[in-house]
């Protein structure tokens, strides 16, 4: 239940585009922004620094477009959503809509636009190791997803030994949970969490077998998916002692 502050079609003249021609001559673009906050602070004590200054904001936007070029008003829209976000911590969702009346594509348009979502998003992960230095993993993992664009650790719970589980033979694991705010969509943080798994040398040789990482996405705000590769929450996490008790001391009043 937030509120929102909106900036409507505030003109910027810059020079993105495809075209080679849009990178030199420039054209007109209009932004349409909707950030969602919480203003009871400011309104009570009519505040600006408890707000976010809407005029702050619209010289941000145009001097980012005017020093930067980009291919894609996507480019644009995504970079300006999420440099804001971070700019700003009263932020909590936002919307950016850029609009390009002069696209030249040769046929008589109104405007073309991209409108980009973004918002902060509470996640769960779970972190398994049992090869080698199996606490260094762990720790390696929790720092890269600290400096990771768009992440910050918020928590992380003690590390405790388990049994292995699955039936396969092996060293007994170290498991964990942290808990996460991302702007980073449910795939794009998947995929970052492989590529945090791979540069700990992890192969995907047996199922269930021996991992010197294993990153899982636990919940993700209380979103519900379940595609071909990509299951959250995840469905074995009741089963799995060794996940609810680290997740239970960093949330405790968490409702699963
Ligand atoms: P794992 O062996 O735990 O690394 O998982 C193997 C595959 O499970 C991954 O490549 C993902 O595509 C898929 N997967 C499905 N749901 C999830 C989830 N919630 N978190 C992480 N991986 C998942």
């Amino acid at each position: 239940m937030y509120d929102e502050i909106r900036i409507e079609e505030l003109e910027v003249f810059a020079k993105h585009g495809v075209f080679p021609e849009e990178n030199t001559l420039g054209q007109k673009f209009l932004v349409n922004v909707i950030m969602k906050t919480d203003v009871t602070k400011a309104a009570k004590g009519d505040d600006i620094h408890s707000s976010v200054h809407y005029g702050n904001v619209c010289a941000f936007i145009s001097d980012y477009m005017r020093n930067n070029t980009f291919k894609l008003i996507e480019t644009v829209a995504e970079h300006i959503a999420t440099e804001l976000l971070l700019k700003y911590n009263l932020i909590k969702e936002i919307s950016v809509e850029i609009k390009k009346p002069w696209a030249p594509i040769g046929l008589p348009v109104e405007s073309v636009s991209v409108k980009v979502n973004r918002g902060w998003h509470r996640v769960f992960i779970a972190l398994g190791s049992n090869m080698g230095d199996k606490e260094e993993y762990l720790r390696g993992a929790v720092s890269s997803l600290e400096k990771a664009n768009g992440c910050s650790v918020k928590k992380v719970s003690s590390f405790i030994v388990t049994e292995p589980y699955g039936g396969v033979e092996q060293d007994d694991f170290l498991n964990g949970v942290l808990e996460l705010k991302t702007y980073l969509r449910p795939y794009e943080l998947l995929e970052l969490l492989h590529s945090i798994e791979n540069a700990a040398g992890r192969k995907r040789e047996i199922h269930w077998g021996p991992r010197t990482l294993d990153l899982d996405i636990l919940l993700y705000d209380d979103i519900k998916m379940n595609e071909e590769d990509l299951t959250i929450p995840h469905p074995d996490m009741k089963n799995r002692d060794f996940v609810i008790g680290p997740l239970k001391e960093i949330a405790p009043y968490l409702v699963l």
